[in-house]
């Protein structure tokens, strides 16, 4: 099994708040593909060195040490996504292994050259904000998933969730890519399938999918 570092932790936390609120114990568990009791122990662990607000049953915070620390290491890791796909040329669907390996050894003096050589990006390859070295958060313009959409129309992606390789290698195969222009052809109301066009090409994608794109409506 893999070593899952007390940075896990803490970035896995952090990013479940970015997008769902408060997290449970399981989730973290689940997340991490690891045991309960193990996730049980480090979140005691974490909790005695003063990164997280750890009540049994109730959810788990970050307290203000725990989120600057949060902050920073997903800042690493999103830099890095940027470096990896607009200088070295990589897919987003390798980024974030990748970067995984790398936000742990880099020097805080490398990440902020980093930076800077790419011009300040405030999203990473799969529209994730990247907390600036002074820990602000980028705002996310106003967007719903593909699923919700209800009416037909051309809508742009701004996010998708980058948890799955296979996902991201899947939407690059049919063109989808951040800042996309998408045009919605047809809802589907018995299975909740969108048609899509891009690129001229008509694809149908499943609501599984469509959940996990996120887009900005366009005014016509
Ligand atoms: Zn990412």
């Amino acid at each position: 099994m893999q070593n899952i570092s007390k940075e896990d932790y803490l970035s896995a936390i952090y990013k479940h708040r970015e997008i769902d609120g408060t997290i449970k114990a399981n989730q973290i568990a689940e997340k991490l593909s690891i045991s309960n009791a193990a996730v049980t122990d480090m979140l005691k662990k974490l909790a005695n060195d003063g990164f997280v607000d750890y009540r049994r049953y109730k959810g788990i915070k970050l307290t203000n040490n725990g989120e600057e620390y949060a902050k920073n290491m997903v800042r690493r890791h999103r830099i890095w996504e940027v470096f990896l796909h607009q200088i070295v040329g990589m897919p987003w669907d390798k980024v974030h292994e990748e970067a995984h390996n790398l936000e742990h050894g880099a020097s805080n003096e490398l990440i902020n050259r980093m930076e800077e050589m790419l011009d300040f990006p405030a999203f990473d390859p799969h529209g994730d904000p990247i907390p600036s070295k002074e820990g602000i958060v980028p705002k996310q313009k106003k967007n719903i998933p593909l699923g919700l959409l209800k009416e037909k129309g051309k809508v742009k992606v701004v996010r998708v969730n980058d948890f799955d390789e296979g996902f991201l290698n899947y939407l690059s195969k049919i063109g989808i890519e951040l800042d996309k222009e998408i045009q919605v052809k047809e809802i589907l109301e018995f299975d909740h399938s969108i048609l899509i066009e891009v690129n001229g090409k008509e694809t149908n994608i499943s609501s599984t999918i469509a959940a996990n794109i996120f887009v900005e409506e366009k005014k016509v």
